[in-house]
């Protein structure tokens, strides 16, 4: 048979393009679900697909359920193994991307959260690389502010608060730019539209703390994790501001959708002359090697899945 994407719906395995809901669903009229995405890397020559850090989105996902008052109906392992299952069902042998989703389900009108039921749903489809990262991305600071935490709770990973950045993605790419950053509204550097901002100078790694508005991106942590274990670099935690990204050694961005993206200018400035630098060029090379599975003591960030013989 061959591959096709899959969804996971009402508790039922069908094609993706079986999967239908009302369009009276709560979550598409007011923004009322939170998602994660999940990234199965395929490694051409072991032939095998590894789904990166399974287990640490669907905790993300059930905190960013209870922050709207929802709960999973699938308990950790649970969702693992039906992840597993969706991806041998689809039968792909390429990069793929899992979307499971916490969502108000009800048919029903009127904005709030309480007494409106809600459901799970994921699906996998094949996604390949989401910027180009062959030389780096061009960037430049949004006129659009990352949400605050006063309006959206930002560490939780809602569908409603994606219209910031969608705003942003829009305003960036129409304006000739591959991707935005945005400030929080103390004019401090935030994040990218669905990227975590790092930028490194005299040898010393900096990103943004969690209360600058930032999604805590697994993948952040992930690069964290091996720049102080793999190259012996600490990251510093602390607040950045705009002009500090335009003359830093080097910057670059993570996220499970954009990888390890570096960034060869920030509003037109060129970065390490347009040139990827050298420790984001090691920290490409090291993500690369552990989400396929080639580096050793990474192994326990993967879960390999057999996908069919093609
Ligand atoms: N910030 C935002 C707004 C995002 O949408 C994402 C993607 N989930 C990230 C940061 C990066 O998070 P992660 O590395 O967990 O994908």
């Amino acid at each position: 048979m061959s591959a096709q994407p899959m969804a996971y719906l009402q508790g039922e395995f069908l094609p993706l393009a079986d999967a239908k809901i009302s369009i009276m669903t709560h979550a598409l009229h007011y923004g009322t679900a939170v998602f994660e995405g999940i990234r199965a890397n395929w490694n051409a020559e072991s032939e095998q697909l590894y789904l990166f850090r399974m287990r640490e989105h669907y905790e993300r996902l059930r905190k960013s359920a209870h922050a709207l008052m929802m709960e999973l109906p699938l308990s950790d392992d649970e969702l693992c193994e039906m992840t597993i299952e969706l991806i041998q069902r689809a039968g792909f042998r390429e990069d793929l991307y899992v979307r499971p989703m916490v969502y108000k389900s009800a048919d029903a009108l009127g904005v709030r959260l309480h007494g409106i039921a809600e459901d799970f749903l994921a699906f996998v489809i094949p996604w390949g690389a989401y910027l180009d990262t062959e030389g780096g991305v061009h960037v430049v600071t949004s006129s659009w502010r990352r949400s605050e935490d006063t309006s959206i709770p930002v560490r939780a990973k809602v569908t409603g608060v994606y219209i910031n950045s969608a705003l942003a993605k829009t305003e960036a790419e129409t304006a000739g730019f591959d991707e935005a950053i945005m400030l929080n509204d103390d004019g401090h550097v935030s994040e990218g539209s669905g990227e975590n901002i790092f930028m490194i100078n005299d040898g010393v790694i900096y990103t943004p703390p969690s209360n600058d508005n930032i999604l805590v991106g697994i993948t952040r942590a992930s690069v964290i994790e091996l720049a102080e274990q793999e190259l012996g670099i600490p990251t510093v935690e602390r607040t950045i501001d705009r002009s500090e990204l335009w003359i830093a050694d080097e910057v670059f961005m993570t996220g499970t959708a954009a990888h390890v993206t570096p960034i060869s200018s920030v509003d037109r400035r060129s970065i390490n002359g347009g040139e990827t630098g050298p420790i984001t060029a090691q920290l490409e090379r090291l993500y690369f090697d552990a989400i396929l599975g080639r580096l050793e003591g990474y192994e326990h960030w993967l879960t390999p899945v057999d996908s069919g013989s093609g």
